[in-house]
């Protein structure tokens, strides 16, 4: 009889700068070096350091694969593969969580990776979705920029009132729920 090998999902999230890229690339290394067959996808839009690399703000970097949605990372899937990683997956929309549990169901390690809540506070749905169907959250947390606390939040430094906007420190600081209850509600005084 052959034994049906198990998958599960594994996701890594917190705030900006709080190393869940790191994260995932320690535990893309931990599974290579067990002897796994690994995969590591991001969003196509995300080349903020470079087409085909996955880069940790501490400067951590793999080779990965761009794509631009579900069906775009489930095309690419090879046979053998054993973990699919995938990174900035709030970037991607609620399909992507069929796609997760799907793999995991089939056997495959799937890692993911990505921020919980978008820069006003609220929730990514695909993130908060794949947190429920996750086996292991681990959430990460960065340091507040203004007291040095836990930090959770992303807090975008201009006026852009989109939901997605690309950037680093150029558009975003990580604050604690304090910090950036305050820093709103002084935004909206102005
Ligand atoms: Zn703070």
């Amino acid at each position: 009889m052959k034994i049906k090998k198990a998958g599960h999902i594994e996701i890594f999230c917190g705030c900006m700068f709080s190393g869940k890229t790191t994260h995932l690339i320690k535990r893309i290394a931990q599974l290579k070096k067990s002897g796994a067959k690994i995969q590591v996808f991001n969003f196509h839009l995300d080349e903020r350091y470079g087409k085909n690399n996955i880069i940790s703000h501490d400067g951590k970097k793999i080779k990965c694969e761009m794509a631009k949605n579900s069906t775009d990372i489930l095309k690419h899937i090879k046979k053998d593969t054993d973990v699919v990683a995938i990174d900035e997956i709030h970037f991607f929309n609620k399909n992507l969580v069929n796609l997760c549990t799907k793999l995991a169901d089939n056997g495959k390690i799937v890692l993911t990776s990505g921020l919980d809540k978008d820069a006003f506070g609220k929730p990514f749905e695909t993130a908060t979705l794949i947190m429920a169907e996750a086996e292991y959250v681990k959430k990460v947390h960065a340091k507040c920029e203004l007291c040095t606390d836990k930090a959770s939040f992303s807090y975008r430094t201009n006026e852009d009132k989109n939901t997605i906007s690309v950037g680093a420190k150029d558009k975003y600081i990580p604050l604690c729920r304090n910090c950036f209850n305050v820093e709103y509600k002084n935004r909206s005084k102005k």
